[in-house]
């Protein structure tokens, strides 16, 4: 049975993305219940009821239950062991095992290598001394990165041959690692794919992206993104989400080689940055397509019917907002952040043009 207007969506987490699926939701009348420390975090501001505390309190998570016909997540580093406790028979979409292999970079690697999809060469790191070895088995130019709680470019380390790998593990924190071989890619992509209760699969045309310091800057559709990378990463996004017998949207983040090879960089079991742009040129956006499925909805149709381009407003870009909101042909999205922060996300605008024949 579909959830019925009037009905109850719990997402742990109150940030942006937090915030973006409250606001689809109430377009379907169904109200928002949010966990967050913050009382003042983005989702609140939108939100029917929060709930106030840790993500992995798991008092806090059965009041969230308690409260919701379904529970959602709006970020990947939330404790599924007491996630588990806290539900009961509440149901969560996308599944827990989503959480499990998306919030350990050395499972997620191993669980996409498992089922045929390639990534980087790596090698997992647990303590300074294994950090030589790896590095010659893997050659030439590496990333370490923690196993856990990364985002946004944080927990990362360049390292190579003349690295003194004491410094580059004491950077990340000394904690579990991965090391990563440095693919010399030609440019970045993402899909932002949905699947049904029902196992029906919708994605969304891939975006190109462009990290400033390790953030999302840019992302581009169709830019650089040919029919032919689109198939093989739409084909790749339905392989990650079948099995993991998914429901919700995820974003699944690509390098594109000079010789046209794709890998998978890392997977998000929520909605994706990169996907913010469906809203302006979509019929439909990621956050109402996340919506349905896991309310157990038909998704909607994907098709995009502009091209565009989707700026990640960070820090002091925000204070553009008398310019921003006089283009004629841009989607405004701000996050409600009471503060601007260097290296903080406070917005969004994605610029339309006609769609040209392309993906
Ligand atoms: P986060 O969880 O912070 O998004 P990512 O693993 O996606 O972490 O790394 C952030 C960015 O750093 C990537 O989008 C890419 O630009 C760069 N990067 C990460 N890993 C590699 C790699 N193995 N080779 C080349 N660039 C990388
Ligand atoms: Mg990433």
């Amino acid at each position: 049975m579909p959830l019925q207007p009037g009905s109850t969506i719990g997402i742990v987490g109150g940030g942006q993305l937090g915030r973006m699926l409250a606001l689809a939701a109430a377009r379907f009348g169904y109200r928002i219940a949010v966990l967050d420390p913050d009382s003042g975090c983005p989702a609140s501001q939108v939100a029917n009821t929060t709930v106030v505390g840790p993500y992995d309190d798991e008092a806090c998570l059965k009041r969230l239950a308690s409260l919701s016909d379904v529970v959602t997540y709006e970020f990947e580093n939330v404790a599924v062991a007491p996630l588990r406790r806290a539900l009961g028979e509440t149901p969560l979409s996308p599944p827990a095992e989503a959480l499990e292999v998306s919030q350990d970079r050395v499972v997620e690697k191993a669980f996409l290598n498992g089922i045929g999809v390639a990534t980087a060469d790596w090698r997992a790191i647990d303590a300074v001394e294994e950090l030589g070895h790896a590095l010659l088995e893997l050659g030439g130019d590496c990333i370490l990165k923690t196993r856990r709680f990364g985002y946004d470019g944080k927990g990362q380390a360049r390292i190579n041959a003349q690295t003194t790998f004491t410094d580059a593990f004491e950077a990340i924190g000394s904690a579990p690692a991965i090391l990563e071989k440095k693919v010399p890619f030609s440019f970045e992509m993402s899909v932002v794919a949905a699947r049904g209760r029902g196992g029906e699969i919708a994605a969304f045309d891939p975006a190109e992206n462009v990290h400033t310091l390790g953030i999302l800057k840019t992302s581009t559709v169709p830019g650089k993104v040919t029919q032919e990378l689109a198939a093989s990463a739409m084909h790749v996004a339905a392989k990650i989400l079948t099995h993991l017998n998914y429901v919700g949207v995820i974003g699944v983040e690509f390098f594109v080689g000079r010789d046209g090879a794709l890998l998978v960089n890392e997977i998000a079991p929520r909605v994706h940055n990169s996907g913010h742009w469906t809203e302006a040129a979509c019929l439909v956006s990621q956050f109402e397509q996340h919506i349905r499925a896991v309310a157990g909805l038909p998704l909607a149709s994907p098709e995009r019917h502009f091209d565009c381009v989707m700026e990640n407003l960070i820090g002091d870009d925000v204070g553009r907002f008398s310019g921003l909101v006089t283009e004629p042909r841009s989607l405004l999205h701000l996050y409600g952040k009471a503060e601007t922060r260097r290296g903080r996300k406070m917005g969004h605008v994605t610029r339309i043009t006609p769609r040209s024949s392309g993906v």
